[in-house]
């Protein structure tokens, strides 16, 4: 059994459709949903477990492809570089999970990264770039 958690990012086209539960129905695989997100512009971020033979993982990945969804390996994540960042605030305004958030009285702002969904969007806003992605260095496969 071959078992990845995976990041996958839906068009906006595409948000409304099951594709995911072809996954189980034409490829035999079953998934976990560790998280669901629908960004402001509509796109959709969804994390995953994926399981099944390693042939049917990357049939049903080469599925995912065809449909315009990006697969990206859970094998990344978001990092704050902690002396980098100025409490601004920015990127809590574009976080959709709530990982970022200020906190009250102090008015900081807290990262949780247990919460993030990997979608990126802190990344371009933050303006001292203390927001990173950074591979964990495992294989896609
Ligand atoms: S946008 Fe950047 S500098 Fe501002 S609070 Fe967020 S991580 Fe810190
Ligand atoms: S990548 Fe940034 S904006 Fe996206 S969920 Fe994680 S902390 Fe929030």
């Amino acid at each position: 059994m071959h078992s990845k958690i995976l990041v996958l990012r839906f068009p906006k086209s595409e948000v409304e459709k099951p594709i995911v539960c072809y996954l189980a129905k034409d490829y035999d695989l079953t998934f976990n949903i560790l998280n669901a997100t629908i960004l402001p512009r509509k796109e959709g971020v969804m994390v995953l477990e994926l399981a099944g033979t390693r042939k049917n993982f990357k049939e049903g990945v080469k599925y995912l492809r065809s449909q315009g969804v990006q697969v990206r390996n859970a094998s990344q994540e978001v990092k704050r570089i902690t002396k980098k960042c100025t409490h601004c605030g920015a990127c809590t305004a574009v976080c959709p999970t709530g990982a970022l958030a200020v906190i009250r009285p102090e008015m900081s702002v807290d990262f949780d990264q247990k919460k993030c969904s990997i979608c990126e969007l802190c990344v371009p806003t933050c303006p001292t770039r203390a927001m990173e992605v950074r591979s964990t260095n495992k294989a896609f496969f």
